[in-house]
């Protein structure tokens, strides 16, 4: 008997997953936009000193089932994160022991919240009054860096699973990408078939049949198809990353519209010299660009700068000049040097605004009080033949991660194999 075919529209760490799985039984052929697979995971050579730019996801956080098992499985080393994380404000420096003062009482609350509501309600709920503005103030600034969410939309109970789960942070030593590579290394085992440069832009389904087409004109069909486009683009019905399901599933649609989906600047500057205290990892300001990380414990002068959320929006209308002058002018008053001192000893900058990244449309999802419903309706194929998956698909505790686009991958692919008997 012929093998049944199925279409995977995405090669980022979901549409991978899921193609090495199914492509065991099925015919499988990859459609992706992009000239490289990967999708939000992206790791370049730096201009100098062996040094590896992340574009996208860069570290693995906690203690993450499917990640930890593939990385085993591919002999990939991890390195721990356990650097100082230290506090700029005005011209004091702090260390910080918590993320947040009032940390454990904050979580502690958390827990016992039964009805979901944003963030927001529930800190003016439990913690109102000056004795907490500054514990509202860094959870807020907490929400928009970690979770790229305003505090105003994102879900209290979601942010309870993703707070009370936390674990070691990691970095992969040879780059995310990887174990991008391992999981392409899989698919071609398998017998997948990938083709890059394929936009699809129209979706005609019906039970056990699917025909997509891709912007240069090309027509595909198979049995079954899993689109694992971000929901940023799924939900973008009238705009230029559109992708056309005929007929229409408007009630995917909607719920694609109910999970939050944020976005990211990332200023990356390699110096000639540091200017950090050894030991050091984070460090948290008030300034534009608030967040700085180094690369501890590995050694070289590579230091990141990220905004996220609701203020990297606001940011994302600049160019990428003036982002990294924006950057420039953040970390100069971190360390009290000029602008100028700082210009004269970098030695490579690394932008990027992931706002302005058409196969995005911004960085990672975050939960709404709504997004648990909706992600129920999303995770239901339209008659059995089309599927949906991605991060924004999870629902558990790595929300917004590499580990949640595995996870969901893995899912998926699980479904569509048991569709098939
Ligand atoms: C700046 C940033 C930092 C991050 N940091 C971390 C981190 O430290 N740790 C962590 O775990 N996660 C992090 N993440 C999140 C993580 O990268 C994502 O959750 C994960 O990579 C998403 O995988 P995915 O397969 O669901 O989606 P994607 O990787 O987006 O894959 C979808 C694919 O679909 C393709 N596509 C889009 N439109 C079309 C179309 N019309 N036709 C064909 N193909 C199309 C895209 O090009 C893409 O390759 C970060 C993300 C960003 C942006």
């Amino acid at each position: 008997m012929e093998r049944p075919h199925v279409i995977i529209v995405g090669a980022g760490a979901a549409g991978l997953v899921a193609a090495s799985e199914i492509a065991q039984k099925c015919n499988v052929t990859i459609l992706e936009t992009r000239e490289f697979i990967g999708g939000r995971i992206r790791t370049t050579q730096g201009a100098g000193n062996d040094t590896l730019i992340e574009a996208g996801a860069e570290f693995v956080h906690g203690d993450t089932p499917v990640t930890s098992r593939l990385l085993k499985e591919a002999g990939l080393k991890t390195v721990k994160l356990n650097g100082k994380m230290l506090r700029k404000e005005g011209k004091e420096w702090t260390e910080e022991k918590d993320m947040i003062e009032g940390w454990d009482e904050l979580v502690e609350k958390m827990k016992g919240q039964r009805n979901d509501m944003t963030m927001q309600d529930f800190l003016q709920k439990n913690f109102p009054g000056d004795k907490y503005a500054s514990l509202r103030r860094h959870v807020g600034a907490f929400v928009q860096g970690f979770d790229v969410a305003g505090v105003d939309e994102v879900s209290v109970q979601s942010l309870y699973r993703e707070w009370s789960n936390e674990g070691d942070q990691m970095r992969i030593t040879t780059g995310y990408t990887s174990l991008i590579n391992y999981l392409y290394e899989k698919c071609e085992k398998a017998g997948c078939l990938l083709l890059t440069g394929k936009t699809v832009k129209q979706v005609d389904w019906q039970k056990n049949e699917v025909t997509i087409y891709t912007s240069d004109g090309e027509k595909f069909s198979a049995n079954k198809s899993i689109i694992t486009v971000p929901v940023s683009v799924l939900r973008d019905i009238s705009g230029k990353a559109a992708i056309n399901l005929t007929p229409p599933a408007d009630d995917h649609i909607k719920a694609a519209c109910n999970i939050g989906f944020g976005t990211v600047v990332k200023v990356i500057l390699d110096l000639k010299q540091n200017l950090w205290e050894n030991g050091t990892g984070f460090i948290f300001s008030t300034e534009t660009i608030p967040t700085w990380w180094t690369q501890y414990p590995l050694k070289n002068n590579l230091i990141t700068g990220w905004v996220g959320g609701p203020a990297a929006a606001r940011l994302s209308q600049h160019t990428d000049d003036e982002l990294l002058e924006i950057g420039v002018i953040s970390l100069s008053n971190i360390f009290d040097v000029t602008p100028s001192f700082l210009r004269n000893i970098m030695a490579s900058s690394y932008v990027f605004n992931w706002s302005k990244n058409e196969e995005s449309l911004g960085a990672y999802s975050f939960s709404t009080p709504e997004s648990a419903a909706a992600r129920k309706i999303l995770n239901e194929p339209l008659a059995g033949t089309v599927f949906f998956a991605g991060e924004a698909l999870y629902d558990g505790p790595f929300s917004g991660t590499v580990e949640a686009a595995l996870s969901n991958g893995n899912a998926t692919a699980a479904k569509v194999l048991k569709s098939l008997h």
